[in-house]
């Protein structure tokens, strides 16, 4: 029986971008991570004494940003109407799994890893142009967009705050009219990219009687650096010594009614198209690493031997094995099914989202925890990159929605109902 419409493979469109962007990664980048391997091996090495990205690091992103917008691939999912390819999540999907299974965590060039949520190969809604500043006024993208695209500049999504995390109905940012312009104070944390960023996407509330009805009152602003906000600190974690995440402060950052994105009041719909991008995505990019280290260690208990046999002749190293493959297989099939709904569905995949995050990440975990037991010792090494994937994996448990939200929101949408399994 021939399924209706959706395909398991990338459509060849999508093989050909594949391909030219192996090509592009391999002779393009392969070669800096190379020539830089000291500075990008090491992440006790990467960071200032101000836990800022070294300047050669900066540097280094700056440039592979810059390279991948010339090839084409750094706008590739920003939407045409902006000057991006526009191509979609299930696209998306395809991409990140790819690049990801081919590539490996912990290559601050190519991957997120390292403790970096960003890669400088494709701009995501956190780091540059995406849907969620497609109603942009036309007199700030004709300012911004050129930079943007080009990956010359760069932005932040500034959601999170000290005591709004999970409940974004909590915030306390606070916009207010000041004649034709806004005034915005508050202090935002967690925020992505926030100590490189030229531009800020900046959440405030507007209304706090629609706030506290959780019927709106949140407003999204676009704000230039040069206007005031601050990089407050940076927030070293897991293991880091640096991040590319920090606590942004807004004291008194004055606007212009130009730079509210979309409709005052409703910014929250615009946030969740973002985070949704992200959720996704990070789905992807986990079962993209889950592939790369199932097959590390399919290769590894082919060559180890202990008590005079390969380690792949015991059933146990079998048995973690075959789960690692049923967590790829599963994260894969989720992901591919999800970007198609999100793409060809009626109604948005609102709990197949969550699922495809909420899943794929946990996953994702499990699979490298197995990788570094069936490599001992060896696993625990710097140098063979899967303590970076199980990192990676961990942290990603909690930004675009912790693993309990991701749960909360799956079942909510099951007792209102919604309880199909496949569309
Ligand atoms: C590396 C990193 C990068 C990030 N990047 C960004 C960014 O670019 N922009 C941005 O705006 N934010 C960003 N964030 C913030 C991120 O989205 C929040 O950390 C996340 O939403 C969780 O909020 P919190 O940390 O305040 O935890 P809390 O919301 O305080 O949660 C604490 C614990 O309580 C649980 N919990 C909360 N509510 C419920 C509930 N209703 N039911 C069950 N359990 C619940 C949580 O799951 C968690 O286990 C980032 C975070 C990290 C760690």
């Amino acid at each position: 029986m021939k399924p209706d419409g959706i395909n398991f493979n990338p459509p060849q469109e999508v093989r050909q971008i594949i391909d030219s962007m192996f090509k592009f990664i391999d002779n393009e980048i392969v070669p800096l991570e190379k020539e830089n391997k000291k500075v990008l091996e090491d992440e006790t090495k990467m960071y200032d004494e101000n836990l800022y990205l070294k300047k050669e690091v900066q540097e280094l992103r700056s440039y592979v940003r810059k390279k991948s917008a010339e090839a084409g691939f750094y706008t590739i999912f920003v939407p045409e109407s902006l000057g991006g390819s526009g191509f979609g999540p299930l696209s998306s999907v395809f991409i990140n799994i790819k690049l990801h299974a081919r590539y490996g965590p912990g290559r601050p060039l190519i991957t997120p890893g390292r403790g970096l949520l960003v890669s400088p190969l494709m701009a995501g809604f956190v780091d540059g142009p995406s849907s969620v500043i497609a109603e942009m006024t036309d007199e700030l993208k004709k300012q911004v967009l050129p930079g943007l695209l080009k990956g010359e500049k760069t932005q932040c999504f500034a959601l999170s705050e000290p005591e709004a995390g999970s409940d974004v109905w909590s915030m306390k940012t606070r916009a207010e009219r000041k004649g034709k312009n806004w005034v915005i104070n508050g202090i935002k944390q967690w925020i992505t990219n926030g100590p490189y960023a030229d531009y800020a996407v900046v959440f405030a509330v507007t209304d706090t009687e629609l706030l506290k009805a959780k019927k709106g009152g949140i407003t999204a602003f676009y704000v230039e650096k040069e206007r005031g906000w601050k990089v407050q600190s940076i927030i070293p974690y897991m293991g880091h010594f640096g991040s590319d995440t920090a606590i942004l402060s807004f004291d008194n950052v004055e606007v212009p009614e130009s730079h509210v994105i979309g409709e005052v009041n409703f910014g929250f719909l615009k946030a969740m198209e973002g985070i949704d991008i992200g959720r996704l995505a990070i789905g992807a990019i986990c079962s993209g690493l889950s592939e790369w280290a199932l097959n590390e260690s399919i290769e590894y208990s082919k060559q180890r031997k202990a008590f005079g046999q390969t380690i792949s002749e015991y059933q146990a190293i079998q048995f973690m094995l075959a789960d690692s493959y049923l967590d790829t297989y599963t994260s894969q099939t989720l992901c591919i099914h999800c970007g198609w709904l999100a793409e060809n569905s009626e109604k948005p995949p609102i709990k197949e989202i969550s699922a495809a995050k909420g899943y794929c990440v946990e996953a994702c975990q499990r699979v490298f925890d197995r990788a570094i037991q069936i490599f001992g010792g060896m696993g625990l090494t710097n140098e063979l990159r899967l303590q970076d994937g199980f990192r990676l994996a961990r942290t990603y448990r909690i930004p675009d929605g912790t693993s309990e939200i991701q749960r909360r929101t799956i079942a909510r949408r099951l007792l209102k109902g919604d309880t199909s399994v496949v569309f």
